[in-house]
């Protein structure tokens, strides 16, 4: 396990300060009714601790949604370097630092993406324990529990937060303020323990998720993804909120001074109809039942690439956000699987929103 330590709850007020002290803090705060948004905190009080799901993951901190990568005139082309001061990501669930973590390794792979590798190590990434809702399936998935991704990880007991260290950053931060902390003793561990198991308990959305692979790769030709197929409205939602999705188009937008211009990095949707169209013209897949299978695909198998691995990581976003109440992993993966589905009826979900 990680080196750990505590901080006592009434010592939060001065944790806050130090996160402060590193740079600008962004956590989950509540923007409507039933939603949140990661966005910058002044005071502890702005945070709000129950968050389940942000609208947005994580990743917009580090994989923006629009960034000028370089730009040029009729006689030089410059690279845009980023200017990106410290900063604290607080409050980061599990499932979300299993996102991180997967979005780390495909933009850390050689050659590596230093738009995003920048942003990443400005970051301090602060996790923070939570109870699954009805929609939450990160255990189905394995990502129930924190493992990459973070700097620290703050478990909230009853009295104190139980926190893991990670690595040398979160390291040198604990020790940066050593009246804050306590070294853990038997009786946190024995209380974290119980933490998780009762988290562990807390699941509704839930499936076996060890022959995850296989089942895809067998149920390719299965009548589910004509059934979801055929009622989505490839808007794209569902991708903009994985944790996981990473596809980006970039273009130029000339100016029509001078020769000058500038090239444009944005988040697109294997969701869009022309997302897999090229010349030709050709479209790889015309139709919304190839594009949700192979999202679906990319969510549970993983692409036959060099990062083999479901990219689910369950936190439920796509689920919530989808306006034809078809991104229901849990149910689809159950049909796959020829089980019964277990769930939230598609006028429940309406409802909640
Ligand atoms: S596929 Fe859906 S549930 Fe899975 S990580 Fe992406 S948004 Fe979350
Ligand atoms: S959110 Fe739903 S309707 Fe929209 S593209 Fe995704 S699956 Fe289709």
């Amino acid at each position: 396990m990680d080196k750990t330590v505590t901080l006592k709850k009434s010592d939060f007020e001065a944790f806050f300060k130090a996160l402060l002290n590193f740079g600008k803090v962004y956590a989950p705060v509540r923007v409507s009714k039933q939603s949140f948004s990661f966005k910058e905190v002044t005071k502890k009080e702005e945070i709000a601790y129950d968050a389940v799901r942000t609208i947005l993951p994580p990743k917009k901190f580090f994989f923006t949604q629009h960034e000028s990568l370089l730009k040029y005139d009729s006689e030089n082309i410059e690279e845009v370097d980023p200017k990106i001061d410290p900063f604290v990501l607080f409050g980061v669930h599990p499932c979300d630092l299993a996102g991180l973590g997967i979005v780390d390794q495909i933009y850390s792979h050689e050659p590596a993406d230093p738009y995003y590798m920048k942003r990443r190590d400005s970051a301090l990434v602060v996790g923070f324990s939570c109870m699954p809702d009805k929609h939450c399936f990160c255990k189905a998935m394995g990502t129930d529990k924190p493992d990459k991704g973070y700097d620290i990880f703050l478990t909230a007991l009853a009295d104190d937060y139980f926190i893991q260290i990670k690595n040398e950053r979160g390291a040198a931060f604990i020790h940066a303020h050593p009246e804050l902390f306590q070294e853990s003793v038997d009786g946190d561990r024995e209380s974290f323990k119980q933490f998780w198991l009762d988290r562990d308990a807390a699941f509704e959305a839930d499936f076996d998720g060890s022959n995850i692979k296989a089942v895809m790769d067998m149920e390719w030709d299965n009548e589910v993804w004509e059934d979801l197929g055929n009622r989505c409205l490839s808007c794209g939602n569902c991708t903009p909120v994985c944790p996981t999705c990473y596809c980006f188009d970039v273009y130029d937008v000339p100016s029509l001074h001078d020769g000058e211009g500038e090239r444009i990095r944005e988040w697109d949707s294997c969701q869009f109809v022309g997302f897999a169209k090229v010349a030709g013209p050709h479209n790889f897949r015309p139709g919304p039942v190839d594009r949700l299978k192979f999202w679906y695909r990319h969510k549970l198998h993983g692409f036959d690439d060099g990062v083999d691995i479901p990219t689910c990581v369950g936190c439920g976003r796509c689920t919530v956000s989808c306006p034809s109440g078809i991104d229901d992993i849990v149910n689809v993966v159950l049909r796959l699987q020829g089980k019964e589905s277990i769930l939230i009826s598609d006028k429940d979900k309406n409802a909640e929103k």
